[in-house]
C-alpha cells in the first residue's frame, strides 16, 4: 500500500506532526479509500493504546533518579544473567525477548509487548514475526521513539544500546 503517501508522511500524521498540506492530503484520501482508512484506524488505535499505557506507566512511575538507577541496575543484571555470559551469535528472536524484558519492569509486560508490536507495525517489518536483520534498524528507531515517549530519554538510550545487533 502506498497510494501516494510515504511512510514518513504516515508516521508524521499519526504522531500529529504532519504539515497542514500533508494532513489535508491524507484526510481527503482516507475519505475515499477504505484500505488507507483502515490502516489509519489501526495505527491511531495502537498509538492511543500506547499513550494510555504510557500514561499509566508515568502515573505509577516515580521520576526519582535514585529509584530510576535502582531499576536500571536490576534490568541490567537481568540482561546479563539472561545472556548467560556466552558469545553465541545474536538472534533476532533473542534480542526481541530481551528488549521485552527490558521494557517490562518499567511499564508492565502487556505494555512492553504492545510497544514492540507497535514499533514493528510502524516500521518496514509491519509485524513482529517479519522482523529480520535487514529491517532491524528502522524497527529499533521506532522502538526507541516509543520508549522515549513512554518513560523518558534515559530509558530510551538504554533500549537503543541493548537493541544493537
Ligand atoms: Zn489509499
Amino acid at each position: 500500500m502506498n497510494h501516494g503517501i510515504s511512510d514518513q508522511e504516515w508516521n508524521d500524521y499519526i504522531d500529529g506532526i504532519a504539515t497542514a498540506d500533508v494532513s489535508a492530503r491524507i484526510q481527503s484520501h482516507c475519505a475515499v479509500c477504505t484500505e488507507c482508512w483502515e490502516f489509519y484506524d489501526q495505527m491511531s488505535c495502537s498509538t492511543l493504546l500506547l499513550q494510555d499505557a504510557a500514561g499509566d506507566a508515568r502515573r505509577g512511575f516515580t521520576l526519582d533518579s535514585s529509584h530510576l538507577d535502582h531499576l536500571l541496575t536490576n534490568v541490567l543484571a537481568a540482561i546479563r544473567s539472561g545472556e548467560g555470559g556466552s558469545f553465541d551469535p545474536v538472534h533476532v528472536k533473542g534480542r526481541l525477548d530481551m528488549l521485552e524484558t527490558v521494557f517490562a519492569p518499567f511499564c508492565g509486560s502487556q505494555a512492553a509487548a504492545r510497544a514492540l508490536q507497535s514499533a514493528a507495525a510502524q516500521s518496514r517489518a509491519r509485524t513482529i514475526e517479519q522482523i529480520t536483520e535487514d529491517n532491524w534498524e528502522p524497527f529499533m528507531e521506532r522502538l526507541t521513539a516509543i520508549a522515549a515517549a513512554m518513560v523518558g530519554d534515559t530509558f530510551a538510550n538504554l533500549v537503543w544500546e541493548r537493541g544493537r545487533l
